[in-house]
């Protein structure tokens, strides 16, 4: 837990989400500013900052992102015309909020990634 990060505020119930999924390992919100019809992020509830603090210790909490994703897509009939998964690193990768999380965006046609 970091004191100062929104989503470890939002998996401690600190700070209001719309939860769609949560056990022990990770809990899954719906993004405040969607950019497709659904686009829930997927977060573990230990604090990562990026994909650059992963390591051989704890990268099984991707695994456990991505197969939740993969599940939440198909309660959502999303499996067959399909979806994205996106996680931002750093700057220039985009990344905004410094607690790791994956994206999962589906429900329209995706364009390229820019
Ligand atoms: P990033 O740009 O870091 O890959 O993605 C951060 C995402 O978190 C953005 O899509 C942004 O809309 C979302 N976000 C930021 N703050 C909050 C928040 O307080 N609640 C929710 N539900 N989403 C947030
Ligand atoms: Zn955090």
């Amino acid at each position: 837990m970091s004191s100062d990060c929104t989503f470890c505020k939002i998996s401690q119930h600190e700070l209001p989400a719309d939860i769609v999924y949560e056990d022990d390992d990770l809990i899954a919100f719906n993004d405040i500013g969607p950019q497709a019809p659904t686009h829930v992020l997927i977060i573990p509830k230990i604090h990562v900052p990026s994909v650059n603090e992963l390591t051989e210790d704890n990268c099984d909490l991707v695994s456990k992102l991505v197969l939740r994703a993969k599940a939440i897509a198909a309660e959502r009939g999303l499996a067959e015309p399909g979806y994205r998964l996106v996680m931002n690193c750093n700057a220039e990768g985009g990344q905004t909020v410094f607690h790791i999380h994956l994206h999962l965006l589906g429900g329209r046609q995706l364009k390229g990634m820019g």
